[in-house]
């Protein structure tokens, strides 16, 4: 059996799937070639994709082979799953494998705020022997606020607790609150505005679905200290970025970390570019070589796995 494999994938998960007796083809630019994808596909039994193959009806019709797709990741928005579903084809993913990557990660976001230790190793090198500019904050005793209560909310909130930071979180959808406070300390809040307008950093980890798209808009924004920070490394069209762009401009909060946006890469026309207050990355909260291992190997085995049903 075949499997075709579109987007950036670690050799370990190469390796799997041979050992399991697969056939491998592997492009990691496939996803850019529409037209290209849609032709081959015919040929396989299985897709991996990551977040930017665009695995929709279309795609998964001209596949009449296909039995499974995994994602090398979490977040299925780059995936039709009701499609998938209705014409009978799972689709697996990497639960887990990158949390606490992504959790590190916003950690890291926070200190760079309250310890830009770049900036002052860049102002030394230039001559600048300033201690004053760089009198920094302390994280412990600010409250991060985090909107959706999943797997990475969990280690980020383990993390930052350990911090000494007061951790609240909102999150309509779950049933029963006991078992996360009592994991991770976190303090429930049933108000997305009262979340908004206490905490220090928001952070966002909720998927990108039609109830969250624009989550984050101009109002949202407003409610929000002037000195806070947000934090996305959800998914672009979560925030609004006209809006965000808007907030970072007037002072309407301090700054924006943001590892995700609504058109990857970005735009040389977004006005996140022109606001010295936001910081992008190239979407790689997740990206670690750790993360990218535990990513590649378990979808690698739950490809193998149903395929072999
Ligand atoms: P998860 O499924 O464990 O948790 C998501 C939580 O969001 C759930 O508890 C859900 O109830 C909650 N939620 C849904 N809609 C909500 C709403 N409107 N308001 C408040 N809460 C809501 O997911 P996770 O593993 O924590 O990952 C979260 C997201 O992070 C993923 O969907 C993915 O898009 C993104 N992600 C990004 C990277 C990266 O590299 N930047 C890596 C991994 C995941």
């Amino acid at each position: 059996m075949k499997i075709l494999i579109t987007e950036l994938i670690w050799k370990e998960g190469i390796e799997e799937l041979i050992n399991n007796g697969f056939q491998v083809d592997y492009d990691e630019n496939l996803w850019s070639n529409r037209e290209e994808l849609l032709r081959k596909i015919s040929n396989y039994d299985g897709l991996i994709v990551r977040n930017q193959t665009i695995a929709d009806q279309e795609l998964m019709a001209a596949g009449p082979q296909l039995k499974v797709i995994g994602r090398l990741g979490v977040g299925l928005d780059n995936i039709d799953t009701a499609s998938a579903k209705k014409m009978g084809i799972p689709v697996v993913y990497a639960k887990n494998a990158n949390a606490t990557s992504v959790a590190e990660y916003v950690m890291m976001a926070m200190l760079s705020v309250s310890r830009p230790l770049h900036l002052a190793d860049y102002d030394v090198r230039n001559g600048n022997w300033d201690r004053k500019t760089y009198t920094g904050m302390e994280l412990a005793g600010k409250t991060l606020g985090l909107i959706g209560l999943g797997e990475i909310s969990h280690r980020v909130a383990k993390r930052a607790i350990s911090f000494g930071m007061k951790v609240a979180g909102y999150d309509p959808f779950i049933a029963d609150y006991d078992h996360i406070v009592s994991e991770t300390g976190v303090q429930i809040i049933e108000s997305l505005a009262d979340l908004l307008a206490e905490s220090d950093f928001i952070s966002l980890h909720v998927p990108l679905t039609p109830s969250t798209k624009y989550l984050i808009s101009e109002s949202e924004l407003h409610s929000m200290k002037v000195s806070s920070y947000i934090i996305n490394t959800s998914r672009g069209g979560i925030i609004n970025e006209r809006d965000l762009a808007a907030a970072l401009t007037n002072g309407a909060i301090a700054g924006a970390f943001l590892d995700v946006l609504e058109t990857e890469p970005i735009l040389p026309s977004n006005k996140l570019l022109t606001c010295s207050n936001a910081v992008i990355t190239p979407h790689i909260a997740g990206l670690t070589e750790e993360s990218q291992i535990r990513t590649s190997l378990l979808v690698a085995k739950e490809v193998a796995k149903v395929m072999k049903n």
